[in-house]
């Protein structure tokens, strides 16, 4: 399996590490872009440049449901970027495709086809 983060997408609300039953998701530093790239297999469109994308950025920036959005750290709860260290290990239970604010994971099995996140 393959799992990586669309990360202009990514709001730092962190549900996908505190869902997922096999520890696919780090959230690093938002600074920390050399990193970031290198910790999934995002393609080149999905990876950090240091900007979010804006659509995401208006949807989550004012909501305060206790996760920060768009931090630059991480707190234990929430805030930096989510990436896939762990891809490997995904079991495709789907918890993380349903609770991405960002909409922003896709997974790829050994098929080649692919999930990805929506948020309802
Ligand atoms: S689908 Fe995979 S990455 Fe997502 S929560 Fe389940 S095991 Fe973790
Ligand atoms: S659930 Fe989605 S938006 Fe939230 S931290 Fe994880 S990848 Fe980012």
């Amino acid at each position: 399996m393959e799992v990586w983060v669309n990360k202009p997408k990514c709001t730092g609300c962190q549900h996908c590490k505190d869902v997922c039953p096999v520890g696919v998701f780090e959230l690093m530093n938002r600074n920390d872009k050399d990193k970031i790239n290198g910790g999934d297999p995002a393609p080149e469109n999905e990876k950090w440049e240091g900007k979010s994308d804006p659509a995401v950025v208006e949807k989550w920036k004012d909501v305060d449901d206790g996760h920060r959005h768009f931090a630059d750290d991480n707190d234990g709860t929430s805030g930096g970027m989510s990436v896939a260290v762990n891809g490997e290990a995904c079991i495709l239970c789907q918890a993380c495709l349903i609770e991405c604010e960002g909409e922003c994971i896709t997974i790829k099995d050994d098929t080649g086809t692919e999930y990805k996140s929506i948020y309802a």
